[in-house]
């Protein structure tokens, strides 16, 4: 069970560039949130698209970053995995802030994202995609983890075809097997609901309880089914006009919340 978060083992390949940050720690455990977003600011040239967002995550828990369109949920995602930089404002991982950090260092020190639309590579085939995701890796691992064969049974079947040939849900399903090939502790997923049928939505819904609560994952799911969010989410932060407007644990989602930040 590789896929496991071993924490020991991580911290010590996993050092990130900035150390002069505080960790908490409590009998020389590390009790900080496994991601913390802190007064992050984005534009797209004069679109501000992240007006000052704050955002806690915890280990063990599904986090769920909802809210209409538009406003700034795959930014937030892009720019905490580092593929947009934060113009103010900071990302920390674990008590340390990764703000310096490129995407692919940011892999490596831990983080990945399931991005919208799935982004899996058309021509490669199943066995590739997965295989790019181990690039992630700081341990030299270059053998496919089997495990997700496990929570998702229909890639081992499949390995030899292409990516672009698979239906959206197996699609999704590879893409989250890929970034867990970086043996990832923190995993952002982007709406991976959208266009999948409910038989696999239940599927993706039951990999993403084990990984949090059972691995200890933080995971950091943006999502526009409520039904899904109330089913598997344990706490929500809603989002309007790039900033975080209401948070709380899901069973606190009422229907107040709802009309007014949700329904369309
Ligand atoms: P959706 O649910 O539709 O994916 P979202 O909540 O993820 O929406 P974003 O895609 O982050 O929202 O967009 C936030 C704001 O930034 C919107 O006003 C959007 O029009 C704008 N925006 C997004 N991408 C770009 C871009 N590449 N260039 C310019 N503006 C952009």
């Amino acid at each position: 069970m590789t896929l496991a978060h071993d924490s020991k083992t991580q911290d010590a390949g996993r050092r990130t560039q900035d150390g002069n940050a505080s960790h908490n720690l409590i009998n020389g455990k590390n009790t900080s949130p496994g991601l913390s977003v802190e007064n992050v600011h984005f534009a797209y040239g004069s679109i501000k698209a992240l007006n000052g967002v704050n955002l806690v995550a915890q280990p063990g828990k599904i986090h769920c970053v909802m809210g209409r369109n538009g406003v700034g949920k795959t930014t937030l995602m892009r720019t905490i995995m580092g593929v947009y930089r934060a113009s103010a404002g900071s990302v920390v991982m674990h008590g340390i802030p990764i703000d310096r950090l490129d995407a692919p260092r940011r892999a490596k020190n831990g983080l990945a994202l399931v991005p919208q639309g799935r982004e899996i590579f058309p021509k490669l085939t199943v066995e590739e995609n997965l295989r790019v995701g181990l690039e992630a890796r700081t341990d030299r691992r270059r053998k496919i983890d089997e495990e997700v064969y496990e929570f998702f049974p229909i890639l081992k079947q499949f390995l030899k075809r292409m990516g672009g040939d698979l239906s959206g849900g197996q699609q999704q399903q590879l893409a989250i097997a890929r970034a867990l090939q970086g043996a990832p502790q923190v995993l952002l997923l982007d709406e991976p609901t959208e266009g999948i049928q409910p038989n696999i939505i239940q599927l993706i819904g039951d990999v993403l309880q084990k990984l949090a609560h059972q691995r200890g994952m933080t995971v950091v799911l943006v999502e526009q089914y409520l039904d899904f969010v109330k089913e598997i989410g344990d706490t929500f932060a809603i989002m309007n006009r790039g900033r975080v407007v209401a948070e709380g644990t899901t069973d606190q989602l009422h229907d107040e919340l709802i009309s007014q930040h949700l329904s369309v």
